[in-house]
């Protein structure tokens, strides 16, 4: 069975539980949570997530902690050169976001590369490989998978390579998100699946991918807008997010949704089926 859920919330009182919850009620068997809004660092202490209910929930139902992922808040740029504020902060929030992480027994957590912002693509990667070298030497047990960008401003990790060099000069072992919305807007052409996959396991490796983002764009290929649709409503289509998420090669991958809410209302335990059964 593929392993395929959404975005889900997480907040109080219920928290982690409430998260599990939220996922079973789509038919979910994997979910991607932000341990608090996404946009600052306040955050709940685990003591209070409600951990232990929610993994025997999810246990119950027959599924895998290592399929609960957990994305780090944005407001973290640990690329920016200038402001070493924002840098400190950055892995400041990353280093506690692991902790969390650890705690709530999650294998994955997914980063977003940063900004180099007014600075050099080179610069801004520089301060990546510097502030990811200096955060997990402490050692957490847990994946940092850096995220394939849209490319929008002065975004990092737009092309596979940004990644791999990444990956190549940290000393330990990181994994990456692969986002369709975000790589199809950043020029590579899902239509040609194969071609990118294979693009992506000579550049990276596909051993180091190991969560997906299924989103449609609401813009046209390479237009490096980041701006997620509902599946089949965008510029990708139904057919190659099917084939996406049914890839042979990407059996063992934990895929999310990322699509917007529909008139208020989350669209995830429609799209979940009929993603699952459009397998040809
Ligand atoms: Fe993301
Ligand atoms: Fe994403
Ligand atoms: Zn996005």
């Amino acid at each position: 069975m593929i392993k395929l859920g959404s975005h889900v919330s997480m907040a109080k009182p219920d928290y982690l539980l409430g998260s599990v919850k939220e996922a079973l009620s789509y038919n979910a068997n994997a979910l991607m949570v932000y341990t608090g809004a996404p946009q600052n660092s306040f955050r709940a202490p685990v003591e209070e997530l409600k951990i232990a209910e929610a993994t025997s929930l999810w246990r119950e139902n027959g599924y895998r902690m290592d399929d609960v992922i957990i994305h780090a808040p944005y407001i973290i740029n640990i690329a920016n050169t200038v402001n070493p504020d924002t840098f400190s902060m950055g892995k400041e929030v990353l280093r506690n976001e692991l902790i969390r992480s650890r705690a709530i027994g999650a294998k994955y957590l997914v980063l977003h590369p940063g900004s180099s912002l007014k600075d050099t693509l080179e610069n801004g990667i520089n301060k990546v490989v510097e502030a990811l070298n200096e955060v997990l030497e402490e050692g957490f047990n847990v994946t940092v998978c850096l995220e394939t960008m849209a490319g929008k401003g002065s975004e990092i990790g737009y092309r596979f390579e940004h990644l791999a060099e990444i990956i190549r000069r940290v000393n330990y072992p990181l994994g990456v998100c692969f986002d369709t919305c975000h790589t199809w807007d950043s020029g590579y052409d899902l239509n040609d699946f194969d071609k990118v996959l294979k693009e992506f396991d000579e550049v990276i490796g596909l051993e180091k991918l190991h969560v997906l983002h299924i989103n449609d764009s609401k813009n046209e290929l390479g237009a490096r807008k980041d701006r997620h649709a509902n599946i089949g409503e965008g510029y990708i289509g139904f057919e190659t997010l099917s084939k996406v998420v049914h890839h042979p090669l990407l059996k063992s991958k934990t895929k999310i949704l990322e699509t917007p809410y529909i008139d208020g209302l989350p669209p995830y335990k429609d799209e979940i089926e009929r993603l699952r059964n459009s397998s040809i």
